[in-house]
């Protein structure tokens, strides 16, 4: 019996670039959907034959912009997900949108496609700070799509940027009020971090130092008000992202589509593996296991302490620690002030 794996579907294509993305994507507000469309059943069809009629926990459509993509191609792509594989009654179906691309037309027709989660790329509640980072849509855009959504049923989650230039924590501190007032289930905060080879990374922009970054960081978590589970998601306890969460906690993804990326996991043996067939290699299970421990490590509960994960870790070191705690030896996790010097944490942490 073949183990489950979850699904992230990448789709390379936006409207246009924004003005901080280093992500996998074209400004291509016309692409060969159908091209796309046949090469993602493809890889479907390959890896159905590779692993057999899988079950599939969690589908993600990540991008890029996934809800750019037509219906019809959404469409396709789901009934050969359906045809290949065992696509779970309860399955968190997952689609990243940009809300200068999606009414709410559009969203009901993917919704009747088997779409049950919207996470919303917001990005700021102020239109001159949308125009700074390149958005092609407003404020007004953004909370319509949200209010739609929330109508529909659907979890919603939205993605912030915080740390602007020239911002202070009072700037963040009044985007967390505003964010509160959107009565959302889930939302992820990111530090503005400025890439080489996009617009920001050739500006010589003046960035808020580590030290306000890292209170403002604090002022996310004693502001919004919704729990912190990772290091820059936060929902209501049982809405949090399970794709997600299953990835983290270290279970097996396939990465469909150029861009995207997984962890396969076939006769006993991980696999790195490229969505767009760009790579399948064998990693041993001590690097596996050390990538779980980084991943989960960024999550509130913590690193299960199964065997392969105890066996790296130096719990003497751990022990004197007093941002780390192990829980009824069952979880690893870094406390709230641990999640802020994290990094520094897992250079020690691994034997
Ligand atoms: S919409 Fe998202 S993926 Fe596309 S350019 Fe902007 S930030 Fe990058």
């Amino acid at each position: 019996m073949m183990m489950a794996h979850n699904l992230y579907i990448h789709v390379p294509f936006c409207m246009k670039k924004c003005n901080y993305c280093a992500f996998y994507s074209f400004g291509c507000a016309n692409p060969d959907w159908q091209k796309y469309a046949d090469s993602i059943c493809e890889e479907v069809k390959f890896w159905a034959e590779k692993l057999g009629r899988i079950n599939i926990p969690t589908i993600f459509f990540g991008g890029g912009t996934p809800s750019l993509m037509p219906v019809s191609v959404f469409e396709q792509i789901m009934s050969a997900l359906h045809k290949y594989f065992n696509v779970l009654e309860n399955c968190e179906i997952t689609l990243e949108s940009n809300p200068g691309t999606l009414d709410k037309n559009k969203l009901s027709d993917f919704v009747l496609n088997g779409v049950n989660r919207l996470s919303v790329g917001v990005q700021s509640l102020k239109n001159e700070e949308l125009e700074f980072l390149g958005r092609i849509h407003d404020v007004k855009q953004a909370k319509d799509l949200l209010n739609s959504a929330l109508d529909m049923g659907l979890r919603v989650s939205a993605d912030f940027i915080y740390g602007l230039p020239h911002q202070t924590e009072k700037n963040t501190e009044e985007m967390c009020a505003d964010i509160n007032k959107l009565g959302l289930q889930h939302v992820s905060m990111y530090e503005l971090t400025i890439e080489k080879n996009t617009p920001f990374g050739k500006m010589n922009l003046e960035m808020p130092d580590n030290e306000t970054m890292a209170k403002m960081y604090t002022v996310i978590s004693n502001v919004l008000n919704l729990p912190r589970y990772e290091v820059s998601n936060y929902a209501i306890p049982g809405q949090e992202c399970r794709h997600n969460q299953n990835v983290w906690a270290g279970d097996a993804y396939i990465g469909i589509g150029r861009g995207g990326a997984g962890r396969v996991y076939m006769d006993g043996i991980w696999y790195d593996e490229m969505g767009a067939f760009e790579r399948f290699e064998k990693i041993d299970n001590t690097t596996r296991a050390e990538e779980k421990i980084l991943t989960g490590m960024r999550t509130t509960k913590g690193v299960k302490l199964d065997e392969d994960i105890k066996m790296l870790i130096d719990f003497d070191w751990v022990n004197t620690h007093k941002n780390l705690v192990v829980e009824k030896n069952n979880y690893l996790y870094a406390t709230s002030d641990g999640l802020l010097v994290l990094d520094n944490l897992l250079l020690d942490l691994i034997k």
